[in-house]
Order: structure tokens, then C-alpha cells, then sequence
């Protein structure tokens, strides 16, 4: 950072925030400021990532964008280079939200304003700022989108005809995400209910988070999973009705086993119906498997807007200004609250794809028919 015009005023004092004291207003083209993110495996994140680097771009800063390959010593090693470069501000979305906190320290003694991006920097005072979606109703969507499948509800929340008892698996996201917990607390508000009335059965018996968690989301971790449970408890020709899946990679993983024991969309005859299954996302490759009756719905959450909300948060911590919030409670962070702005979500069905996702210039027909 090149030397301040003009000190603004400590934009510290937020909740569990105010790492930072003595911002300074600067011309943006002296602002250097660092992003990391997870990994470039998943569409998601290089959409955040493309999104946040033009955000910021377009108002004139420099921007060091980072991606840690999935590797939790990478990603410190990227963010202390990040400090050492001069970043004036940090947006981070941690691989494993305790594994940062000597970089926090860093931050926080050279007087740094660190936005979690998306995921939750855990046992830290120092967050001033989280921007992301609301985690724990994206789960709860994915329990109703689930009960809509089977028909138990109506898309309108009101009873459906199906009674069941229906064959139900559960797949979690990574232990280390602070989100996966959200996620799936939402999703079992939901579900609970009918897995107590026996509405739903989960043949398994695997129902907590730490027994169907899939490391890192990986794609390959759900497929692995997916084979297991069909072997030990679905051979004896049981036939599954849904499966619960935390997101678009995992959803696809389930699939690609489940597509292997012969299940496939209910238009092909020669298949046993593939299972209900859930997402969160909507990558395009799973938009494409919900056109095509495969994936049975995911969750939308426009990482655009959401790039563009840490872009504004960006520039309000550099102004001196409190940043947007809309929650000051939910997020406790193991050192209190920290203040958040959580973006609006919406479902995916195959009946509104053309309408949340072509209409609003998310993807085209084109895109969608690909899936790429
Ligand atoms: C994000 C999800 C994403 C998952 C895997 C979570 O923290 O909120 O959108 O699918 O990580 O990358």
C-alpha cells in the first residue's frame, strides 16, 4: 500500500469485528486487495472468483487473487505472502475455518480489515465483516425439496398425498466447513419429523452428521459412499427413494453410483427410477441433470450478487464506513457474533430453471442443453 491521502476513522467496533483501526482512504489504485479462495475443483468458486476480482477491478483496485488447491497450508502460505505483499484488506473463504488464525494475528498487527467470505473464519475476535448465504435455510430447502419429491408435500409447503414409508440416505458436506453444519441443522429441522413417524427410513441408520460428512465435498468421497451404502444395504433389491445431498458435486457423485446400479431418469424404461436427490449450486452441470429428470432439484445462490456484496463491503471498511448487515446473531464464530450479511436464496426445480436461471442471464438455453 502507497501512502494514505487522508485518514478517515476506525472502522473497527462491529460485533465480534474491528480488527482493523485507522483505515485510511486511499486512491484505490495504491489498494491491494487480497482474495483467497478454496479451490478452482468446483465451478462455484471460479465464479466468485472471477466475480470479486472484476468487482473490485471495475472501482479501480488491485486485486491478488489466490487459490489454495484445496490445501489448508497453501492457503496460510498464500495469505501471509498476501500480508507481506501489503494487502490493505483480506476476503477470505477458509478451507478449514480454525486453520488461519496466525494470519489473522498478521492481519490484525499490520491493522488489515478481513472480510470471511462465504465461509466462516472460526475462533477468531478479529472478522470484521461475513458476507454469505443463509447456510442454514439453503439445508432446510433441501429437506422440503426432498419431501416435494416424494411427494409428502406440496410445493406450497401443504401436506402431499404420499405417506411412504420411504427409503431415505443422508450425505453431509465437509466436517471442516462451518457451512456443513448449517446446512445440515437446516435440513434436519425438516426432516427429523418424519424419520420420528417413520415416514421416512434411513435404512442405514447412518443419520449424524459426523457418519455421512463427505470430506472436502469431494465428488469422488460421495460416489465411494454411494457404492458402500448400495452394497450393504440396498443389494437385497430395496429400492431407494432419495437421497439427501448437501451440494451439486456430492449430488453428482451419489448419482454417478447410483446411475451405475442401474437406477436412471424416470423416462428410461430399461432403469429402476433414479432416486430424489438435492443440490446446492446450481453448477451447470447439474443444472443440465435436472433438465434432463436426473438431479431432482438444488439450491441457487448467485455468487455474482454475492461478489458484488464483498466488493461494496470492501470498499465501506477502506472507507472508514459500517459495512451493510443484516444479522448480527446467528454466526457466532466460537469469539462471539460476527456481524453478516447473508444473501437471499432461491430453489431450482426443472419447471423454474428457465426462469431464475436463463431469464436472469445466470446461463443460456445453449449452456444448459450442454452442460457446460
Ligand atoms: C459452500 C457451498 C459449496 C461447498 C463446497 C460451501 O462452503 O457454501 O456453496 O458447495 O462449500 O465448495
Amino acid at each position: 500500500a502507497v501512502a494514505a491521502t487522508l485518514l478517515v476513522s476506525s472502522c473497527g467496533g462491529t460485533g465480534a469485528g474491528g480488527a482493523a483501526t485507522n483505515v485510511q482512504s486511499q486512491d484505490p489504485a495504491d489498494t491491494r486487495i487480497g482474495v483467497s479462495l478454496t479451490s478452482q475443483d468446483e465451478e462455484r468458486w471460479i465464479t466468485d472468483g472471477r466475480a470479486i476480482q472484476k468487482g473490485l477491478e471495475d472501482l479501480g483496485y488491485q486485486v491478488d487473487l489466490q487459490y489454495a488447491n484445496g490445501d489448508i497450508p497453501t492457503q496460510q502460505q498464500q495469505v501471509d505472502q498476501m500480508i507481506t505483499r501489503g494487502a490493505d484488506l483480506l476476503i477470505l473463504a477458509p478451507l478449514d475455518g480454525t486453520a488461519l488464525a496466525p494470519q489473522l494475528q498478521a492481519a490484525v498487527n499490520a491493522e488489515i480489515p478481513i472480510i470471511s467470505y462465504d465461509r466462516l473464519i472460526r475462533n477468531s475476535p478479529d472478522v470484521d465483516l461475513y458476507v454469505t448465504f443463509d447456510n442454514y435455510k439453503v439445508g432446510a430447502e433441501q429437506g422440503k425439496a426432498l419431501l416435494t419429491g416424494l411427494g409428502i408435500l406440496n410445493k406450497d409447503g401443504s401436506e402431499g398425498k404420499a405417506k411412504g414409508p420411504f427409503n431415505v440416505e443422508l450425505f453431509g458436506g465437509s466436517l471442516d466447513d462451518n457451512n456443513a453444519t448449517f446446512v445440515y441443522d437446516g435440513g434436519m429441522s425438516v426432516l427429523q419429523k418424519y424419520i420420528d413417524n417413520g415416514t421416512i427410513v434411513i435404512k442405514s441408520g447412518q443419520t449424524k452428521l459426523s457418519q455421512i460428512a463427505t470430506k472436502d465435498w469431494s465428488q469422488q468421497e460421495a460416489q465411494s459412499r454411494m457404492d458402500n451404502l448400495i452394497t450393504s444395504s440396498y443389494s437385497d433389491g430395496t429400492t431407494l427413494d432419495a437421497v439427501l445431498t448437501p451440494n451439486d458435486s456430492v449430488a453428482r457423485g451419489a448419482i454417478t453410483a447410483l446411475g451405475n446400479s442401474g437406477y436412471g431418469p424416470k423416462h428410461d424404461k430399461a432403469t429402476q427410477p433414479m432416486p430424489i436427490t438435492t443440490g446446492q449450486d446450481a453448477e451447470i452441470a447439474s443444472v443440465k441433470l435436472i433438465n434432463d429428470d436426473v438431479q431432482y432439484a438444488t439450491v441457487f445462490k448467485n455468487t455474482k450478487l454475492l461478489a458484488a456484496q464483498a466488493v461494496k463491503s470492501t470498499q465501506a471498511l477502506l472507507n472508514g464506513e459500517e459495512p451493510e448487515l443484516n444479522d448480527t446473531t446467528s454466526y457466532d464464530n466460537g469469539a462471539g457474533a460476527v456481524p453478516s450479511y447473508l444473501m437471499p436464496i432461491d430453489v431450482v426445480f426443472k419447471d423454474n430453471i428457465k426462469k431464475l436461471l436463463v431469464d436472469s442471464d445466470y446461463y443460456t438455453t445453449k449452456q444448459i442443453k450442454a452442460g457446460q
